[in-house]
C-alpha cells in the first residue's frame, strides 16, 4: 500500500499515550500518511505489534539487547523493518532525509536530542515533549529560526492557543493580544482537603478526571507542575512575557485555552478532551482531517466552570513561574528536579507533598547559569538530578521520614 505522495512520519515514543493516539489518527488516512519509523524504550511487545501492522522502514529500541531481540523476531516473521538502538538511532530516524513529519512524543528530558535533531534537519515537528522546550527553550527556538523546520504544538493548551492566534504570529503585541489564558483542570486533587494530600498514592494521582495519559504527566497534572511546565512552554512558543500568561482553572477540560485581544474579544478553542484532536490538527495544518473524536455536545455538557488557581495547594505553579523569570538554566533545573521527584513518588519512595519541597530545595542550591549549548543544558540537568537525589535522602519518605532512595534511574 505504498503511496508515492504520502507524507513519511516518524513517531518518537510510539508506545506511549500520545504515540498510540498518533497511530490511531494516521491509520485513518493511509493514503496521506505513511509510518516511516517507530521508537520506544519500553512495551516492546506493543512496538512489535505496531511494526507488524504498519511495517515501518525503521524501529528504534533504546536498549541494544532488546533491539537485537526485536530485529530477530521481526525477521523470522518476515516483517521488513530494520531495528536500530540508542539515542543515535533515535536521532538518525528523526533526521532521516526521507522523513517529512516527526511526532516528538518521548516523555521527559530524554526527548531533547532527538527532537532537536528533527528541528535541525528541517522537519515538520509536532511537539508533545514539552520537557525538551522547557529545558532548552532559547536554544530550541534559535535552532528553529535557523532551520526550515516548522513547529506545531500538540499539548492541547498550546494547540488551542495556536488555533486562536493569527498565523503566522511573530509578535503578540502587533497581533493585538493582551493575554493568553492557559486553562487547566486542576487535576484529581483540586478539591481534596490539603491535609489528606500527604498520603495520596500513585494510583490516585494517576487517575485524572478528564484525560488518560502516561504516568509522569499524570503526576505532573496532580501537582499542577504540568501547568507550570506549560506556562514555560507557552512563553517560549508564543514569545510571551510571563506577565502575559494567566492560568485559569477549568475543571471540565472542554475549553483547551484562550486568547484575549485588545478589543475585548476572547477566543477559545473547545472540544472533547481527546488528544487525537490536536494531533490531527497539527498533522494536517492548515487543512483539517478526521481525528475520530466525536463532536462536542454542548447541550449535554450543560455548563463550564472557571476558578483561580490555588497556589498554596499547588506550589509547583509558583516554582515554575520563578524558574521562567530567573531564566538561563533555571527551567532545566526545575524540570530535572521534578523528573527525579516524580519518579521517586511513583516508586513509593517520596510523599506526594514532598515533590515541590524537593524541587524548591534543588532550585535554591543550583546556580543559575547561561545555557550556551546543548552540553550546558545536559550538564545543568545532570547536576540538578544529583542535587535532587540528595534532597530526597534528606527525609520526606512515605509514612516515615528519611526513606532511602535507589540509585539514579534514567528517565
Ligand atoms: P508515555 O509515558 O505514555 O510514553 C512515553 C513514550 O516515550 C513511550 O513510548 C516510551 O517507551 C518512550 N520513552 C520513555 N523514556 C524514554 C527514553 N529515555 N528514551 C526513549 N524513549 C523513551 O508518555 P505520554 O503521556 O505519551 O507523554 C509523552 C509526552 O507528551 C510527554 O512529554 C508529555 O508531557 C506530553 N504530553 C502528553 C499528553 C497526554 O495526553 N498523554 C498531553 C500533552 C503532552
Ligand atoms: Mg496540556
Amino acid at each position: 500500500m505504498q503511496s508515492p505522495s504520502a507524507q513519511q512520519v516518524c513517531v518518537l515514543g510510539s508506545t506511549g499515550s500520545i504515540g498510540v493516539s498518533t497511530l490511531d489518527v494516521l491509520a485513518r488516512h493511509p493514503g496521506q500518511y505513511q509510518v516511516y519509523a517507530l521508537t520506544a524504550r519500553e512495551r516492546i511487545a506493543e512496538l512489535a505489534q505496531q511494526c507488524r501492522r504498519f511495517v515501518p522502514k525503521y524501529a528504534v529500541v533504546l536498549d541494544p539487547a532488546r533491539a537485537a531481540q526485536l530485529e530477530q523476531e521481526l525477521a523470522e516473521e518476515g516483517v521488513a523493518t530494520e531495528v536500530l538502538s540508542g539515542v543515535e538511532g533515535l536521532c538518525q530516524v528523526a533526521s532521516d532525509a526521507r522523513v517529512d513529519v516527526v511526532m516528538a512524543a518521548i516523555v521527559g528530558a530524554a526527548g531533547l536530542r532527538p527532537t532537536l535533531a528533527a528541528v535541525q534537519a528541517g522537519k515538520k515537528v509536532l511537539l508533545a515533549n514539552k520537557e525538551s522546550l522547557v529545558m532548552a527553550g532559547p536554544l530550541f527556538m534559535a535552532a528553529l529560526a535557523q532551520s526550515r523546520a516548522s513547529l506545531l504544538p500538540i499539548d492541547s493548551e498550546h494547540n488551542a492557543i495556536f488555533q486562536c492566534l493569527p498565523y503566522p504570529c511573530e509578535d503578540l503585541e502587533q497581533a493585538g493580544v493582551e493575554k493568553i489564558l492557559l486553562t487547566g483542570s486542576g487535576g484529581p486533587f483540586r478539591s481534596r482537603p490539603v491535609a489528606e494530600l500527604h498520603g495520596v498514592t500513585p494510583e490516585e494521582a494517576c487517575a485524572h478526571p478528564n484525560w488518560s495519559m502516561g504516568r509522569k504527566i499524570s503526576v505532573d497534572s496532580a501537582t499542577m507542575m504540568n501547568k507550570g511546565l506549560e506556562f514555560i512552554e507557552a512563553c517560549y512558543l508564543f514569545r510571551a512575557e510571563p506577565a502575559q500568561i494567566d492560568i485559569v482553572v477549568h475543571p471540565q477540560s472542554i475549553i483547551h485555552s484562550m486568547v484575549q485581544y485588545r478589543d475585548g474579544s476572547l477566543l477559545a478553542q473547545m472540544g472533547n478532551p481527546d488528544m487525537r484532536t490536536p494531533i490531527a490538527h497539527a498533522l494536517a495544518f492548515p487543512e483539517r482531517i478526521d481525528s475520530g473524536v466525536p463532536a462536542l455536545d454542548l447541550i449535554a455538557q450543560g455548563r463550564l466552570d472557571f476558578e483561580a488557581p490555588d497556589e498554596a495547594r499547588f506550589p509547583c505553579l509558583r516554582l515554575a513561574r520563578e524558574a521562567m523569570i530567573a531564566g538561563g538554566s533555571a527551567p532545566a533545573v526545575l524540570n530535572a528536579a521534578n523528573e527525579v521527584a516524580v519518579a521517586a513518588f511513583l516508586d513509593g519512595k517520596l510523599a506526594f507533598t514532598e515533590i515541590p519541597r524537593v524541587i524548591e530545595d534543588v532550585m535554591k542550591s543550583a546556580p543559575v547559569v547561561e545555557l550556551r549549548d546543548l552540553d550546558a543544558v545536559e550538564l545543568a540537568d545532570r547536576e540538578a538530578r544529583t542535587l535532587a537525589q540528595q534532597a530526597l535522602n534528606q527525609g520526606g519518605g512515605v509514612g516515615t521520614t528519611g526513606a532511602g532512595f535507589p540509585e539514579s534511574r534514567s528517565m
